[in-house]
């Protein structure tokens, strides 16, 4: 079995978009602090029509460089410009954030 990174539960369902079913790169990785739930977007538009459901572990298979966000604390999101480019960090902009999480950062 490939390694998986994620301290959550493999299967756990995280929120998706159609385009990254049909190969386009994750951009964006968000988790959220109300709820603990996590996002994974690619940079185009979004509507409810393109969301889905998947579980974590499928998506780490689809792209093992999601093992690089795998401990994104809540209210923090990591994006960047493409596959073939670096992780940028940072906090989700109007929500909570524990500040003992940015040493993890
Ligand atoms: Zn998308």
């Amino acid at each position: 079995m490939a390694h998986y990174p994620f301290s959550e539960r493999r299967d756990l369902l995280v929120l998706t978009c159609t385009h990254v079913l049909e190969g386009c790169d994750i951009t964006l990785v968000c988790h959220h602090f109300d709820d603990n739930t996590w996002e994974f977007l690619c940079d185009g538009s979004h509507s409810e029509d393109d969301a889905i459901v998947l579980s974590i572990g499928e998506l780490c298979e689809m792209d093992p460089s999601l093992h690089l966000v795998c401990d994104l604390p809540v209210g923090a999101a990591a994006s960047r410009q493409s596959r073939a480019h670096a992780w940028q960090f940072g906090r989700i902009e109007g929500e909570d954030f524990y500040p003992a999480a940015a040493a993890r950062m």
